[in-house]
């Protein structure tokens, strides 16, 4: 799967994308990432990105022209890739679009915003708006790690046991993960439920099923 990132500020993607389970994607081959910087699209000798809005407004817009030169190059490598934006006006991600995105393995282009957003005309280039919640945050680079993060950890052969996305929270859009321990059986008198030392695997299945939360499903 090929992921093309579009922001002024790449380098914040450099460590979250090479570390444990995103480097180990890129080792296998599951993921390619690219990143753009959007500054290099920028207009005249300063590389402009942004400006003031039309109709007045505090903060800075990033323009329309360095957002579709940007688009074009990464569509030049890859010209079947999905254009997300992200924006806090999108549709919110859930684990079912993740893992959508991770079946399809269709490329995606990502742009991250800035300042107060974005020209509004850019969304003729997109074919899908992504927030990640009901929050503000000050740029799309962090909302983009998130999305990134939740699709790529789906790919095959990225996370160790075969099982472990199946089983975890949200794989069926309404079940969160049972409690979980480790070593010590008694950590200064607080002690791992006794059920799971038992070695009595239906019990165990049974305990775990009754300590999984369901709650309504919201899509
Ligand atoms: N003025 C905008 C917020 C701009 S925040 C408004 O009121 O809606 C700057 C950029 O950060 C956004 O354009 C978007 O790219 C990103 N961003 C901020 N919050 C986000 C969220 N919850 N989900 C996805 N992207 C977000």
């Amino acid at each position: 799967m090929n992921i093309q990132i579009i922001s002024i500020f790449p380098e914040l993607f450099e460590n979250i994308l090479n570390i444990s389970m995103m480097r180990k994607a890129q080792d296998v081959s599951a993921v390619n990432f690219e990143l753009i910087n959007l500054r290099d699209f920028g207009i005249g000798p300063r590389k402009q990105v942004d400006d003031t809005p039309y109709g007045g407004g505090d903060g800075m817009l990033l323009m329309i022209e360095p957002l579709t030169k940007a688009v074009e190059f990464a569509k030049r490598r890859d010209n079947t890739a999905r254009v997300l934006l992200m924006t806090p006006r999108g549709k919110t991600g859930t684990q079912s679009t993740a893992k959508k995105f991770a079946e399809r393995q269709d490329g995606l282009i990502i742009i991250c915003a800035r300042y107060e957003g974005y020209d509004e005309r850019i969304i003729d280039l997109v074919d899908g708006q992504v927030s990640i919640g009901n929050y503000v945050l000050t740029g799309g680079e962090l909302p983009a790690m998130v999305v990134i993060d939740s699709i790529v950890r789906l790919l095959p052969n990225v996370l160790g046991g075969e099982t472990s996305a199946e089983i975890e929270s949200f794989n069926d859009g309404k079940t969160l993960e049972y409690p979980q321990y480790t070593r010590p059986e008694d950590y200064l008198g607080k002690k791992v439920p006794s059920v799971l030392l038992s070695g009595n695997h239906a019990k165990i299945e049974e305990w775990r099923k009754n300590n999984s939360i369901t709650f309504p499903e919201n899509e």
